[in-house]
């Protein structure tokens, strides 16, 4: 019979598919020696098959539950719903993947009337007995039954203040009894029945519940964010309950072994004292460093630091380690592979390398590629920053800095930013019904909790910029403002703020461009010396060119020549050129952008050098350079001197119903052969100076967008090749050029081999071919992608990963096909997906020579090409 429950003494690190990250870390920790309360594991497959079951745990599960609870009271000896020796467990969540605060853990089940009495007895503490009972209710009651915290917490608040305390720590056990009883009739009330007084009844609902979470929507969403899949399932794990809330000799706390925030190899984490479970990361009390334990119990501290890196030296990786002290004795309840930015991955990946601890395979594969951008974001201008006055300081919880108009609650922020504003989310503590707002805002402020409350842990896996536990400000997050010393900001004010250093700001403050650590360009040496792809960027101006070098670019995959036609000082010559009646006054038109068109070039040449650049000629549909208002016609019609009619119909002319199917990209060229000529001659010109004058030998390659005829390509080679050969030829030089063209339409693929007669290179233009594929309308698509998205029609969102399956086998088609034709033909993609990671692992695969994306995202495409040449699975974090 398949077995769906495992003692910890069964499990090992290596199980996590089948015991739940969690788990299987718990089992491992136990069987390499560290003092893990013992428990075992009902496994991922029995969450998957009790939704099979319709939500129902079947009897044979729970036999084999029975069975691992008798074996549990052997080892504590103690046993459940004992009157003189009561088993107390948790029952706690764990998937594959760590999903912090996605899952609910119960403590302290098995408490009711006698159990509590006999652990009131048992440890001479009644505050304690009651505290944990109290703690039962409540976390039962909201993970279990969804009643609402808040209600426990008011009157958790209304009975201690009503008895004048100001701790928890200071309530006594009358005041407990009395919120116990509270609690109970809070439960009566929004449930309908008593509280279960069963330890069985209680494990069991809450195991259901652990289930149930699974597909929360909090969890559907962050595992959607993060491309876990939903058919996973969670595992639970039931452990004996030990305690940090007994006495002043008690605690609990959270440590990682190094900085998370920076990399820095030395302990970092808080603890509590005399508290329990979350009370460190709910951000209830702020915690205390963990250096201090140094001066409260210097053995345990040393304890504590063998144990972590032990575990690190386990895991080879940093780890974060949760404990508990029970009566000055040291209790480990779970890690895990750590939490970081993307710059503490470069810096601990770099280190493990220097101390042995992994090889450089291995570390390439620890930063996750699409993060590495992240380094790349701005922070504030120190100049500046120098001059401003921070008006409040808190924990400097995920660096980075940004600015924005303050909101209060995540519904709040999802709507603002759908307006295009930037938002700072304000809260006093988040949770995780906030994962949408925080997803939406720029930068998160908490006024409670510590480097490992939700909002740290959250932001600083988003790469988002975050300052916590910020205790001088008061947030009302009902009256939707917060003051800081009786100065009030309100919904809207703008603030800044700085989660390298905690500061708060007032006002706007500008960024500037952030330092490229050392650590950074070790890293990327490695990756460039792995991977097989080249890597180009799109970019179509000196600048950005010089943007896509600095980050690593060896080419450029997309220079697009009708971003060059914009400029305002042109846009007259180019609509002169579009309302030309016949071709004379069009090449008279051309004449004036030409010598503008060849300036362009030869900046971009004399920033790329010899390196390959690509130029596509002009793609867009012409009336995207003409006004349509009225106002605007009348204007134009003055300023080119045209009849105002006239100048109407012209524009009426040009106006499509589906111009991205329409008169664009190489159906330009094809219909005014003057634009192609012009462009080439500004291309060849442009290169043929920069020859003689500089001495650099330029490799342009000329692409033609939007082929789906070889037909159409044959006539177009015709009309460049006479015009370049003979500029060659009259500056008696040898300048070597490439003719190519976009592969966008599925019909290009299809008669590829002959397209590649004429093409020496073949571009994909992975949006066009994508929106052309589906016959979706990429301007348009969002909603019904979103739709998609939620009825799992899609898995992915085609237009941002690459849909492998369809337009993948369209390209595999048109690669086969050309090389059939040109074995030597060059292959490369400039869509979005050119920077995307999972699609170029896909480019890499079907044996594509380049991936071209936005300068900022070289790195990233660097990276992704390197970690690529090893599949291996990435995502342990
Ligand atoms: P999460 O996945 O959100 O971290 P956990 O299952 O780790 O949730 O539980 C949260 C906290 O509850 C733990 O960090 C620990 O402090 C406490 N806890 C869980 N199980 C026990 C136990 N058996 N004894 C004492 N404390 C526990
Ligand atoms: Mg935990
Ligand atoms: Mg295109």
């Amino acid at each position: 019979m398949k077995k769906y429950v495992y003692s910890f003494k069964e499990g090992s690190a290596e199980m996590k598919d089948l015991l739940g990250g969690k788990g299987a870390n718990l089992a491992e920790m136990n069987n390499i020696g560290l003092p893990v309360p013992y428990g075992f594991t009902i496994t991922t497959e029995a969450c998957n098959k009790y939704y099979e079951k319709g939500n129902k745990l079947w009897e044979s599960l729970k036999i084999e539950i029975d069975e691992k609870i008798k074996e549990l009271e052997e080892v504590s000896g103690k046993k459940l719903g004992s009157k003189t020796n009561p088993l107390l467990v948790s029952v706690r969540s764990g998937a594959k993947f760590s999903m912090p605060g996605m899952m609910d853990t119960v403590l302290n089940l098995g408490l009711n009337n006698e159990t509590v009495d006999a652990l009131s007895k048992s440890t001479n503490n009644e505050s304690f007995a009651y505290d944990s009972y109290r703690r039962l209710i409540q976390m039962f009651g909201d993970v279990v039954m969804n009643i609402e915290k808040r209600k426990f917490d008011e009157i958790y608040e209304r009975i201690t203040k009503k008895n004048n305390k100001k701790e928890d720590v200071e309530i006594e056990g009358s005041d407990l009894k009395e919120i116990v009883i509270e609690f109970k009739k809070l439960y009566k009330k929004e449930t309908g029945n008593e509280f279960p007084v069963d330890p069985k009844e209680q494990l069991l609902l809450a195991t259901k519940a652990v289930f149930n979470s699974w597909n929360t929507e909090r969890a559907i969403i962050y595992r959607r964010m993060n491309n876990i899949s939903d058919k996973l399932g969670t595992a639970v794990n039931i452990q004996a309950m030990v305690f940090g809330n007994l006495g002043e000799d008690c605690g609990t706390g959270v440590a990682f072994t190094r900085n998370p925030a920076t990399g820095e190899k030395k302990l970092y984490g808080e603890f509590l004292i005399n508290a329990q479970g979350e009370d460190v990361v709910a951000g209830i009390r702020t915690p205390i460093n963990i250096e201090k334990l140094k001066e409260i119990n210097i053995d345990i501290y040393k304890q504590f630091a063998q144990y972590a890196e032990l575990l690190e030296n386990h895991y080879k990786d940093m780890q974060d380690i949760e404990f508990t002290i029970e009566k000055n004795k040291l209790y480990i309840l779970q890690t895990r592979n750590g939490k970081r930015t993307t710059a503490a991955a470069l810096k601990i990946a770099v280190e493990m390398v220097s101390e042995d601890k992994i090889k450089k395979q291995e570390a390439l594969m620890r930063v996750e590629a699409s993060q590495l951008d992240q380094l790349l974001h701005p922070t504030f201008d120190d100049n500046l920053l120098k001059q401003t006055k921070a008006i409040a300081k808190g924990l400097p919880a995920s660096p980075g800095a940004s600015s924005g108009k303050v909101y209060f609650t995540a519904a709040d922020v999802v709507e603002a930013s759908k307006m295009g504003e930037k938002v700072i989310l304000v809260r006093q503590e988040t949770s995780p019904e906030d994962i949408e707002g925080m997803i939406k805002a720029k930068g998160i402020l908490t006024s409670r909790g510590g480097m490992t409350s939700h909002a740290a842990v959250v932001a600083r896996g988003m790469g988002k910029c975050c300052v916590a536990g910020c205790e001088t400000i008061k947030v009302n997050e009902t009256l939707r403002h917060f003051s800081i010393d009786g100065k009030t900001y309100k919904e809207g004010s703008y603030i800044s703020i700085d989660g390298s250093t905690g500061n708060i700001y007032e006002g706007i403050i500008p960024t500037i461009e952030p330092k490229i650590s050392e650590e950074f360009s070790i890293f990327m040496t490695w990756a460039d010396g792995t991977r097989k792809l080249k890597i180009r960027a799109n970019a179509d101006t000196p600048k950005d060119a010089t943007k896509a070098l600095e980050l690593g670019a060896e080419g450029i995959g997309l220079c697009r020549t009708e971003h060059m036609f914009f400029q305002e000082e042109r846009i007259p010559a180019v609509r002169e050129m579009i309302l030309a009646e016949n071709a004379e006054q069009r090449k008279a038109a051309l004449e004036k952008i030409l010598p503008m068109q060849k300036e362009d070039f030869i900046g971009i040449y004399k920033t790329m050098r010899e390196r390959p650049i690509t130029i596509r000629l002009l793609d867009p549909p012409l009336h995207e350079f003409l006004p349509t208002d009225e106002k605007s016609l009348k204007n134009l019609s003055k300023e080119m001197k045209i009849e105002y009619d006239k100048l109407k119909i012209r524009v009426e002319d040009l106006k499509e119903m589906n111009p991205m199917l329409g008169h664009r990209g190489c159906r330009l060229a094809i219909t005014y052969i003057e634009i192609a000529e012009m462009q080439t001659k500004a291309i060849i010109e442009a290169a043929i100076q920069i020859k003689k004058e500089d001495g650099i030998e330029v490799n342009p390659e000329i692409m033609i967008p939007l082929i789906g005829l070889p037909e159409e390509l044959t006539y177009i080679k015709d009309i460049i090749t006479k015009v370049a050969d003979k500029l060659i030829k009259e500056s008696g030089t040898n300048l070597e050029y490439l003719f190519g063209t976009m592969i966008e339409i599925p019909r290009a693929c299809i008669v590829a081999d002959d397209i590649a007669k004429d093409a020496e290179f073949f571009s994909f233009g992975t949006n066009d071919l994508t929106q052309m594929t589906y016959g979706f309308s990429r301007d348009d698509a969002g909603k019904i992608i979103e739709e998609y998205l939620d009825k799992k029609i899609f898995e992915k969102d085609p237009f941002q990963s690459i849909d492998q399956k369809g337009v993948g086998a369209l390209m595999k088609m048109a690669i086969e096909r050309g090389k059939q034709q040109r074995p030597d033909i060059s292959l490369g993609i400039c869509g979005e997906h050119g920077g995307e990671p999972a699609s170029i692992e896909f480019c890499h695969e079907i044996g594509l020579d380049y991936v071209s994306c936005s300068p900022f995202r070289v790195p990233v495409a660097r990276l992704a090409a390197a970690q690529a040449v090893f599949k291996d699975d990435c995502k342990e974090y």
